[in-house]
C-alpha cells in the first residue's frame, strides 16, 4: 500500500450551517469536528503527513483545536484553499507523492472506506470515494434519470504533480466544488469507489445531529489479572510496592519490574478496554529497560494510549487477594496514587481486598493476586 499525504480543507465559514462557530470547530462527541476528520486519516498506518488549510481569521480563535497540526493559509474559495495546500506540499514532496484531499466537515470517514480507496489507488493513479445516487431526482417538474449518477465525497486522491498542474492551469475564475471535476476536465480518469459507511458532509444542522448520534461515545470494559510470588529467601526487605504505594512487609515480591501486582492488573484492564493487547506486549519482561521499573510508568503509558485514542476513564475497580499484608490501612493512599497516575478523580477509583480463606497459593501466603476492571468512554467507530 502506497503512503499518502492528507490535505484537510477546513477554511470554510459554514454559511449554510448558520452557526456562529464554523461547523468544523464545533464539538462532536467531545472533540471538534476537525479533530475527527484529521484523526481518521492520521491514524492510518499509510499516512505520512497531514496539512490542514484554515482561514487566517480562525487561527487564533481555534488554536487549541489546531494544536500540533501543520497549517496552511486558506483562500477565498475552496479551490483556492486546496491550491494553497498543494503548493505547500510541492515545496517538499515529489510529483508522484499521493495526496488525499479531504473535507474537514466529513468526520465519519471509516477505515473500511479509506482502505477501499487506497486499494483502488494500487491500480489507478486517481480515485475518489463517492455514493451512487439512490433518490429519485427532479429539476423543477423534470425527472432526471439517476442511472450512472454519483454524489462525490472525499477523500479525493491524486498524484501531487497532476492535481497541482490542473490547479495551476485552470482559469482562475472557474469555480469547482471538488477536485474530481478539475481532473476530469483535464482528461484524467478518476476511479469512483463506492463508500459503504456514512461519510456525509456536515452541511445542515440535521447533518450535525446525525453525526452526533453516530459518534456518541460507546462504553468499553477491560479486565486484568496478575499474580506475583513472595520470595521466601528475602532478607532485609521492609516494604513492597502495591497499587503504587510502599506497604510495610518483610518478604520481597518476585518480578522483573517492581512487581506491583495491583498496577499490573490495572494496566492490563486498561489496555484491554482500548483493545491494544496486554502489558507483556508493550513492556516485555525480557527487556532490560524495565528491570526494577516503577509500574506507574506502565499504567501512565496505557493512560496515554487511551487518551490518544480519544478515550476517557469512567471508573476502575481493583481487588487485591492475599492473607497479608493488610490492605485496609493503605487503601486511601492507593486510591489517591492511582487517581494521580490516571489523571482522574479518586472517586472513580476503588480498591478492594479479600483473602481466599486460607485456600490456594494466596491462602498459603505464597504470593499476591490482583484483579482489575475498568470502564471507559470511547469514540464510536464508524465500522
Ligand atoms: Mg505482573
Amino acid at each position: 500500500m502506497k503512503n499518502f499525504y492528507a490535505l484537510i480543507v477546513a477554511a470554510g465559514s459554514g454559511q449554510r450551517f448558520g452557526a456562529e462557530t464554523p461547523k468544523q470547530f464545533l464539538p462532536l462527541g467531545g472533540l471538534p469536528v476537525l479533530h475527527h476528520s484529521v484523526r481518521r486519516l492520521q491514524n492510518h498506518p499509510a499516512c505520512a503527513g497531514v496539512k490542514v488549510v484554515i482561514a487566517p481569521e480562525h487561527r487564533t480563535a481555534f488554536e487549541s483545536v489546531l494544536n500540533g497540526l501543520e497549517l496552511v493559509e486558506g483562500g477565498t474559495t475552496r479551490r483556492e484553499s486546496v491550491h494553497n495546500g498543494l503548493k505547500a506540499y510541492a515545496q517538499t514532496l515529489p510529483d508522484n507523492a499521493l495526496i488525499l484531499i479531504h473535507d474537514a466537515a466529513r468526520p465519519l470517514l471509516s477505515a473500511t472506506d479509506l482502505n477501499a480507496l487506497l486499494a483502488a489507488l494500487e491500480t489507478h493513479p486517481c480515485a475518489t470515494l463517492a455514493a451512487a445516487v439512490t433518490d429519485t431526482l427532479y429539476r423543477g417538474a423534470e425527472p432526471i434519470p439517476r442511472e450512472g449518477l454519483w454524489a462525490m465525497q472525499t477523500p479525493q486522491a491524486f498524484p501531487l504533480g497532476l492535481i497541482l498542474t490542473a490547479h495551476n492551469t485552470a482559469p482562475a475564475d472557474q469555480a469547482f466544488t471538488d477536485d474530481v471535476g478539475l481532473m476530469l476536465q483535464n482528461g484524467h480518469h478518476v476511479q469512483f469507489v463506492a463508500a459503504c459507511a456514512p461519510n456525509f458532509k456536515i452541511t445542515q444542522p440535521q447533518d450535525f445531529a446525525m453525526a452526533q448520534t453516530l459518534l456518541h461515545p460507546e462504553t468499553r470494559h477491560g479486565q486484568g489479572f496478575d499474580v506475583h510470588a513472595f520470595d521466601p529467601q528475602t532478607q532485609g526487605v521492609t516494604a513492597i510496592r502495591l497499587c503504587g504505594v510502599d506497604v510495610p512487609f518483610s518478604q520481597k515480591l518476585l518480578g522483573h519490574s517492581d512487581a506491583d501486582v495491583g498496577l499490573h492488573a490495572l494496566t492490563d484492564a486498561l489496555l484491554g478496554a482500548i483493545g491494544t493487547g496486554d502489558i507483556g506486549v508493550h513492556f516485555p519482561p525480557t527487556d532490560a529497560a524495565y528491570k526494577n521499573m516503577d509500574s506507574a510508568v506502565f499504567l501512565a503509558a496505557a493512560r496515554d494510549k487511551m487518551v490518544a485514542l480519544g478515550g476517557r476513564l469512567i471508573n476502575a475497580d481493583i481487588t487485591l487477594i492475599c492473607e497479608s499484608p493488610k490492605i485496609g490501612p493503605h487503601r486511601e493512599a492507593m486510591q489517591r496514587r492511582i487517581a494521580e497516575i490516571l489523571q482522574a478523580s479518586p472517586a472513580r477509583i476503588n480498591i478492594k481486598a479479600t483473602t481466599t480463606e486460607g485456600l490456594g497459593f494466596t491462602g498459603r501466603r505464597e504470593g499476591i493476586a490482583a484483579q482489575a476492571c475498568v470502564s471507559i468512554e470511547f469514540p464510536r467507530q464508524a465500522v
